[in-house]
């Protein structure tokens, strides 16, 4: 699945387009608390950044998750994202979605689709404020980026169980620099499944997504391409269609949104996502900014140890460096008084800063900081 919270969801709530856009939302609206608890996956997908499977067992224990949630909710997380490998998977999701919820935060899943079952669902409905399923296409292609024939009629199936429910439902869609194309059977898929939006994702070169899938990364031009297809659909079908990527223009326009001021005093300011992987690393922003940024792992220290270490060590700051950095560097394309290059002519921020990091910060370095 693209594992991306349905920002166009909430878009679709009240939500402006531009909001949407300013808060860059992979996971929604800022501050994230985006949770992978499983790899264990029904699927094994080519363009799966967490290399799910449903031969891998490694998950987060409960009793960390849970910690790390009410940490995150003190330091200001008002959303949690739960995704995967498949969160129906995970035994604790109802207890997981359910303390969220009464910690104050907004809930959402993305999930496959796959293995609503109504017992399932019944158990979960409840606590959920929003759902991604993820869809890639036509049947043919759903299934051959699934892996699996079938995929695609069994996920629809499901959709009634999600739709009865009440649950609010949005699509996501991973773009590739290949498919743009399908881009217009999803948006009315999800007019007839009425699916309030979809969100679209592009593919996260990460996990086996980086071994299957390495030349598919969407360039700045299929970006373009796709706000522009997004723009349109939305207006002829009725669904809101949101995607993860901004003009220059938009960057220059939006600077204070997407660089944070020094120094950083709050850890949301610079990581208004904030991911827990299923092994206990918590990371800011992308799964491939530089190790060096990460904060730490679970395993070593709960999340209120890890956060005021990673700040106090100045790695927050050089976060927000990265940012400004990457925006400086975007920003002197647009400037150039030249033609904008074309292939830069949208990009996805999180992608840009995490390539920033790993130019300029070196070698990946993990370091964890050891519980008091
Ligand atoms: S359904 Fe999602 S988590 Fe599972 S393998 Fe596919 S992309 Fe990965």
């Amino acid at each position: 699945m693209g594992n991306w919270f349905a920002a166009a969801v909430l878009a679709a709530d009240g939500m402006t387009e531009i909001d949407a856009h300013l808060f860059q939302s992979p996971t929604g609206i800022a501050p994230v608390l985006q949770v992978h608890p499983t790899r264990r996956c029904n699927l094994a997908c080519l363009h799966c950044y967490t290399s799910s499977a449903p031969s891998v067992s490694e998950q987060l224990d409960w009793n960390l998750l849970s910690t790390c949630v009410q940490d995150a909710a003190l330091l200001g997380y008002r959303q949690l994202a739960v995704s995967g490998g498949e969160p129906l998977l995970y035994k604790q999701l109802p207890e997981l979605l359910s303390q969220a919820r009464a910690l104050g935060m907004l809930t959402s899943i993305t999930t496959n689709g796959m293995l609503a079952t109504p017992q399932r669902w019944a158990q979960i409905s409840d606590f959920l404020d929003v759902v991604a399923v993820s869809i890639d296409g036509s049947e043919a292609e759903h299934d051959a980026m699934r892996g699996q024939p079938g995929a695609y009629a069994k996920t629809l199936a499901h959709l009634a169980v999600i739709r009865a429910s009440g649950v609010p439902f949005g699509l996501i869609f991973t773009l590739t620099q290949h498919n743009v194309d399908s881009l217009e059977f999803v948006v009315q898929l999800a007019a007839q499944q009425g699916a309030r939006s979809v969100q679209v994702h592009p593919l996260t070169l990460y996990g086996r997504a980086a071994e299957t899938l390495a030349d598919a990364r969407p360039d700045g031009l299929e970006l373009l391409v796709a706000l522009a297809e997004a723009k349109r659909l939305g207006q002829q079908l009725g669904v809101t269609v949101h995607v993860d990527a901004i003009s220059l223009q938009q960057l220059h326009t939006y600077h204070r949104h997407l660089v944070p001021s020094l120094p950083v005093t709050r850890l949301p300011e610079v990581a208004p996502i904030l991911i827990v992987q299923a092994d206990g690393a918590v990371v800011p922003l992308t799964h491939d900014v530089n190790h060096q940024l990460w904060l730490g792992s679970l395993h070593d220290a709960p999340l209120h140890l890890l956060a005021p270490a990673w700040m106090q060590q100045g790695r927050a700051d050089l976060l927000a460096q990265a940012c400004a950095q990457t925006w400086d560097e975007l920003s002197q394309h647009y400037h150039a008084g030249q033609p904008v290059a074309i292939q830069n002519a949208a990009v996805y921020w999180y992608d840009e800063v995490a390539a920033s990091t790993r130019r300029h910060l070196g070698m990946p370095v993990m370091r964890c900081v050891q519980a008091a």
